[in-house]
């Protein structure tokens, strides 16, 4: 039995909470509404008296409940250990259960579930694009024309012509591999950021990794997953389980902290009463590994292919990342070896950005007001650019300079590193 199958599973996690109130001090959405209800000790209370029948399935316990990036940062502060996240996930698979889906996520939780319908519908969106989004002139991306479900003010990257996925072969073949491994290239690096991609790829081929981008791959189901759809997302976890454990491969690469959660952590946690795929999941979990720490762990940073980059760079943690994977120190090693390259480290980099993929939809306002501290901290470090791990944190990022007036461009540090390499390659060929 999980925390999915029944909100009962969570009762032992919430006998662990002791009330200190540690968890105020660190939690984006408290700081800002300073209501006992948004932080990880106030819904412990609530959903300890939903179990005990003292309050019902209504609107407003779905609301405060939703009121929680599951950024994990009461996590890491708690003395006790308490999990927050999987407690918010489990209940909002309850209320799910008790109140349904909201009509429009169900509509689009059942396109985001049919790969090729999804696939289908990206490839159209991307050339229908410029009908429904007026480009911005300073930042990469596009403010909604009409309100359709997004605030007119954000800023919104275009859909790439080409998701990733398409133009890549599903094998790519190095001539004296070392390495082999597999690329989970998750949604947003797939339809929105293939460039990012690209870059990815040119570097493991240089670092003689052959990769296999499985076709079949899709969502991870982490945002419906957020919004309580862990029926879908059972199904999604199968689903990838089936595809990556049949690849002869010791790794399997993410590109963000969502996506490797979901596959290290949250498919196990589901899977893990499931005669057919509890160890299949568990060995594919193993081979999980963000694109950072594989360069620096596994294949090693080779020096000798950096070029210089004269740039000034902060790097922002995403939660998932962080706090999720484990990732903190291989994207800092990477950028700090590139000859050139001034590194600063902003205030608080570990303190989420605000977006929590769907909360910046439901929330912009709220989200906003978080992402305003990142803003400046990006600021103070007087960087010319901003690097991290996870596309929706890219998306936020790129939002926020609009917003709080910057103009600085955001990198994943796969890019950067590319950049490097393609420095190198200059320097040669101006040497030769
Ligand atoms: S820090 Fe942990 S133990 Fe303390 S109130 Fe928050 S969740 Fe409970
Ligand atoms: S996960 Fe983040 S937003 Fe949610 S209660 Fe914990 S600190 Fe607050």
């Amino acid at each position: 039995m999980t925390v999915y199958d029944s909100i009962d599973e969570v009762r032992d996690e919430l006998l662990k909470c002791m009330k200190c109130g540690n968890c105020m001090e660190v939690c984006p959405v408290y700081i800002e509404t300073k209501k006992e209800g948004s932080v990880a000790r106030g819904k412990i209370r609530l959903i300890d008296a939903l179990l005990n029948g003292d309050l019902d399935y209504t609107e407003g316990l779905e609301e405060r409940i939703g009121l929680c990036l599951t950024c994990m940062a009461c996590v890491a502060k708690c003395p006790c250990g308490v999990k927050v996240d999987k407690i918010i996930f489990g209940a909002r698979a309850a209320i799910v259960k008790n109140r349904g889906l909201h009509p429009v996520k169900k509509a689009i939780f059942s396109v985001v579930k049919r790969p090729k319908l999804f696939n289908l519908g990206m490839i159209a969106g991307s050339k229908l694009q410029g009908l429904a989004f007026k480009k911005h002139v300073s930042v990469t991306g596009a403010h909604p024309r009409f309100p359709f479900g997004l605030d007119m003010r954000r800023i919104i990257p275009p859909l790439a012509a080409k998701p990733l996925r398409s133009q890549l072969p599903e094998v790519i073949k190095v001539p004296n591999p070392v390495k082999k491994a597999a690329f989970f290239t998750g949604c947003s690096m797939n339809f929105l950021y293939a460039d990012a991609g690209l870059a990815l790829v040119e570097v493991l081929k240089k670092n003689n990794v052959e990769l296999t981008v499985p076709k079949e791959q899709h969502c991870c189901g982490m945002p419906l997953l957020a919004h309580g759809d862990a029926e879908t997302v059972l199904q999604m976890a199968k689903s990838h389980v089936d595809i990556f454990s049949k690849l002869d491969v010791e790794h399997i690469i993410t590109v963000c902290g969502s996506g490797g959660t979901m596959f290290q952590h949250h498919y196990v946690d589901m899977l893990k009463d499931d005669p057919e795929y509890a160890e299949k999941a568990r060995r594919v979990a193993d081979k999980i590994i963000d694109i950072s720490d594989y360069i620096v762990t596994v294949i090693g940073l080779d020096e000798s292919k950096l070029g210089t980059l004269n740039m000034t760079v902060t790097y922002h943690d995403p939660c998932h990342l962080n706090r999720g994977m484990g990732v903190k120190d291989s994207p800092r090693i990477i950028l700090k070896k590139i000859p050139g390259l001034k590194f600063v480290e902003m205030k608080n980099a570990d303190r989420c950005c605000g977006s929590a993929g769907s909360f910046s939809l439901t929330h912009y306002d709220l989200s906003m007001d978080i992402h305003r501290h990142k803003s400046d901290a990006i600021k103070a470090t007087e960087a010319d650019a901003v690097t991290t791990g996870c596309g929706s944190c890219i998306m936020q990022l790129a939002d926020g300079m609009n917003r709080f007036n910057m103009n600085l461009p955001v990198y994943y540090t796969i890019q950067i590193l590319a950049k490097s390499y393609e420095a190198k390659e200059m320097e040669k060929k101006q040497k030769s």
